[in-house]
């Protein structure tokens, strides 16, 4: 059974393994079994319920959520030499009676719908006729209403088991949180489901933080070492997208925003001038998200905190899905933190008691000091098991720790006592740098010992620390004002037994991580920026985004491998049959004409130490039954 998964994997996606947990999945749907799969974005889920249908009789049927989403499967499947259709309300009458004919004439292996589509009596009827393999359920997510992105017509998919009783049904998600999964389970009343969850570290992104300081700036570093690659910056609102993107436009960026305010067709504009590459950078609210699989994403920046880690995961996790290394950068004021409570202000009391939690969390993230990846994994329940990741700020040694950390944690904890535990970490930081406001004068708290302790720095480093003591557990937010409380833990720092680490305002220059030198490894970076062009313009006669013909991955590749035959050709990752017959000759053209013209060698081995560390992205998941 697995040889042949392995076949198709390698005729049709030029694929020669498995990612962690694919096997497992496309085996529950092979033998008949119901399964819910969760992956991190990137973690190949697509593959999972693609690939079985192949290897089975009948036509599957994938639901999905949005009609892009489903076009670009649709897309790069017929690209990589497979019958596959969608069924949505955007295709005029005649092309779906198409399609339906290709059902009927079983010439399809996978048929695409909306949820609401695959109800629709008749179209039950037409596939109760049809032999169907199995039932993906994509972005399974949407089923729960404890997720972040509840639809109700998934809902109906809970009536799925009674038309189709003996199909099995799979279910696909990146949701971490185990209630979703829970319900997702019960929603689609799967039977005995193999549960497969995996490591939701992406070791190919490196995580960034650093305090807001001139925005542009900071993000024209970024797009200025980014050059012509792909990318997202996201803001709060869609004033500070307006604002971000015109002064972008202005400096002569390849930007284009998108947000709700936008008219659907100017949205739809810019998501497509993105998706196929005429501009770089799309600068967006969170409104530009769902459905966009462009694999080929090179930087995700924050122009402020997102509102939870779920956000953040989701959004920074659109970065480098084809696991090259990318950045994300997150650009955060101690301000922030009010700009959502004023947004959030009028929830139901307790969403906006749950939201606030979730801000709070965030906030820590921001200004904590431990590794990004094992925070974010520690956040969703997941041991990470390395100490260092090379792929953050902190494990890059960027951060610059405070000196006399100790002292000045002592100060920040005695002011909080001080205070009575009885206010929030903007009045105490303002009664530490010495503020004379009147309403620290009414309370008399300019008298404290405390008071005035820190005034060689402002108030905002002086919040961001006491953001930081929160972090490492020494002080506590609690109650509704989020009144300072110094903990146990906190206790041992004023006795001098433990010293936190708290961070200088300013930041070292950015290091290189390794994930980003490994994956260049020996790649001719002139041919690939030749390749790429190349790239460009088939996918522009095409009307097909770039990475449908060929992702980054197998570009690296081609111009690292420099291959002088079809035979060769094939060898590159992501290099189907199919890919091979299309493109083979004008690529090995140009590669020709270029080793020729730079007397480079052809032909070169991918050596085995640089397969290990490219294969390092997949091995670092858990299963779970
Ligand atoms: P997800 O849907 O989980 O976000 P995708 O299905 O989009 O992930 O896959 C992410 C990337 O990994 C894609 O570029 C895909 O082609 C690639 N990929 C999937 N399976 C494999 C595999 N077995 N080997 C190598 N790359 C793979």
């Amino acid at each position: 059974m697995m040889q042949k998964l392995i076949e198709v994997l390698g005729k049709h996606w030029g694929y020669h393994d498995f990612l962690p947990l694919q096997k497992e999945a496309m085996g529950s749907l092979r033998t008949g079994r119901d399964c819910l799969v969760v992956l991190p974005t990137g973690g190949g889920k697509s593959l999972c319920y693609q690939a079985p249908a192949l290897t089975m009789p009948g036509m599957a049927v994938v639901v999905c959520p949005l009609i892009s989403l489903m076009k670009d499967q649709v897309d790069t499947l017929t690209e990589s030499g497979i019958p596959a259709a969608r069924l949505d309300s955007s295709l005029p009458a005649d092309e779906q009676g198409e399609v339906f004919k290709k059902i009927q004439k079983q010439a399809l292996k996978l048929l695409y719908l909306s949820p609401e589509r695959l109800l629709f009596e008749g179209v039950i009827r037409k596939l109760q006729n049809a032999k169907v393999s199995y039932i993906a359920v994509d972005e399974a997510h949407c089923v729960s209403m404890w997720g972040h992105d509840f639809r109700p017509e998934y809902r109906q998919l809970g009536r799925l088991k009674e038309v189709f009783p003996n199909i099995p049904v799979g279910a696909y998600t990146a949701t971490a949180t185990e209630p979703v999964r829970r319900d997702i389970a019960e929603q689609l009343r799967l039977k005995n489901p193999s549960v497969l969850v995996g490591s939701f570290d992406r070791p190919n992104l490196i995580y960034k933080v650093f305090p807001r300081q001139n925005l542009v700036r900071q993000i024209r570093a970024v797009l200025d070492r980014q050059k012509g690659n792909s990318g997202i910056v996201y803001c709060i609102r869609r004033k500070d997208v307006d604002s971000v993107c015109g002064q972008l436009i202005d400096l002569g960026y390849r930007v284009a925003p998108y947000h709700a305010g936008m008219t659907d067709s100017d949205r739809k504009k810019n998501q497509d001038l993105f998706m196929r590459e005429k501009i770089d950078t799309i600068v967006a609210t969170i409104a530009f998200g769902m459905g966009i699989d462009k694999s080929n994403v090179r930087y995700v920046l924050h122009a402020g905190m997102p509102k939870s880690l779920e956000h953040y995961q989701q959004e920074s996790g659109r970065a480098g899905r084809d696991g090259l290394e990318a950045e994300c950068c997150l650009y955060y004021s101690a301000a922030d933190y009010g700009v959502w409570k004023f947004l959030m202000r009028e929830m139901p009391k307790e969403a906006y008691e749950h939201a606030l939690v979730k801000l709070d969390h965030m906030a820590a993230f921001c200004s904590g000091t431990v590794c990004r990846h094992q925070a974010l994994l520690s956040y969703f329940g997941q041991p990470s098991g390395r100490s260092h990741c090379a792929a953050c700020d902190v494990c890059l040694g960027e951060l610059d720790y405070v000196e006399e950390a100790l002292v000045t944690a002592q100060k920040i904890l005695s002011c909080i006592l001080r205070l009575g535990q009885n206010f929030g970490g903007a009045y105490t930081a303002a009664v530490l740098v010495g503020s004379t406001e009147k309403r620290i004068r009414d309370n008399t708290h300019d008298r404290l010992s405390t008071y005035g302790l820190l005034d060689s720095f402002p108030g905002s480093v002086v919040q961001g620390w006491i953001g930081q003591l929160v972090g490492q557990g020494y002080i506590e937010r609690t109650g509704q004002y989020h009144v300072l409380s110094v903990t146990e833990k906190g206790r041992r720092v004023l006795k001098g037994l433990e010293t936190p680490r708290l961070l200088k305002p300013a930041q070292k220059p950015s290091r290189r991580s390794s994930a980003a030198v490994d994956s260049w490894h020996g790649v001719d970076r002139e041919l690939f920026e030749t390749l790429r062009k190349v790239r460009s313009q088939i996918a522009g006669e095409r009307g097909l985004p770039a990475y449908v013909i060929l992702g980054d991955v197998s570009l690296r590749d081609i111009a690292r491998r420099r291959p002088s035959t079809p035979e060769r050709f094939l060898e590159v990752k992501g290099v189907g049959e199919r890919k091979c017959r299309q493109y083979g000759r004008l690529f090995l053209d140009i590669i020709r004409e270029y080793c020729h013209s730079h007397s480079l060698k052809m032909d070169v081995e991918s050596t085995p130490a640089l397969e290990r560390r490219s294969k390092g992205r997949f091995c670092r998941s858990h299963g779970g039954n």
